[in-house]
């Protein structure tokens, strides 16, 4: 998070990924100086695909105006994520309503995620719904977030399954095998401290193979269920944010290899 996006971007390369979700407010601050045409030269540079734009916060449960804001942040990501060529928006759910009802949770994730959709998809971009494991997230699970996006039955809408938020949020191992992995559109991989799941935030995030998450059961899900295309690091831990990104990179790459059998 200390560094900018030129960094994360040869960082990543020299670590050997092939990939990079750019970070939504390290594009912010590039694009205030930079082109899109120069973010899309700087991934070409380092030999980066871009994944996603990562990400839209709280997408649901907003008020009319800060919905309205919703809108046009999703216009703009799309419109700057087709010219990149980056086929996916992340977009998050927002905090619990009052009632918890999950009926209630259902049918406006499935109404925002089809106007956000009709959006992205005049630019020919995707999105993918990341539920977040924390107790306020009204999308808490693989299970409710596969449901809604069953319901909204649109190829332009897919999930983000992140190993923290699959466990900490208490879903189902099983449930993977049940997916449909052309729904699955990123697999999110890091791990975690060994706490109580209430008590688990995203500063408690490790990398793979360091804490206590079940990835090789997850990772075996994914095998049978056919899923083979990105797993992607995402760490917020702030003690790795003073480290130097270029060295945190290649170790992250070098973990993730390893806990999914890939060396
Ligand atoms: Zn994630």
């Amino acid at each position: 998070m200390h560094a900018d996006l030129e960094t994360d971007a040869a960082a990543a390369h020299a670590a050997g990924f092939e990939c990079l979700e750019i970070w939504a407010s390290k594009m912010r601050e590039y694009l205030k100086s930079h082109s899109v045409a120069d973010l899309k030269n700087l991934l070409s540079e380092n030999n980066l695909e871009p994944l996603s734009i990562n990400s839209i916060e709280h997408i649901t449960f907003r008020t009319t105006d800060d919905y309205a804001k919703i809108k046009a942040e999703c216009e703009e990501f799309c419109r700057i994520a087709a010219e990149i060529e980056a086929p996916y928006v992340v977009v998050v759910p927002g905090k619990m309503p009052a009632s918890g009802d999950n009926a209630e949770i259902i049918s406006e994730s499935v109404r925002v995620l089809n106007e956000l959709a009709d959006i992205a998809e005049q630019h020919g971009v995707a999105l993918a719904f990341e539920f977040l494991g924390q107790q306020d997230c009204s999308v808490q699970t693989l299970e409710l977030s596969n449901e809604i996006v069953g319901q909204v039955n649109r190829d332009s809408v897919g999930m983000v399954l992140d190993s923290f938020h699959f466990y900490a949020g208490g879903s189902e191992i099983e449930t993977i095998g049940k997916l449909d992995p052309k729904k699955l559109f990123i697999f999110h991989i890091n791990d975690a401290e060994d706490l109580p799941k209430s008590e688990l935030t995203d500063a408690n995030r490790l990398l793979p193979g360091s804490g206590i998450l079940p990835l090789t059961a997850i990772k075996a899900q994914l095998d049978n269920i056919g899923y083979n295309t990105v797993a992607s690091i995402e760490l917020f831990r702030p003690e790795y944010w003073e480290r130097d990104p270029f060295e945190l990179a290649a170790q992250a790459n070098a973990a993730a290899k390893s806990v999914l059998n890939l060396t």
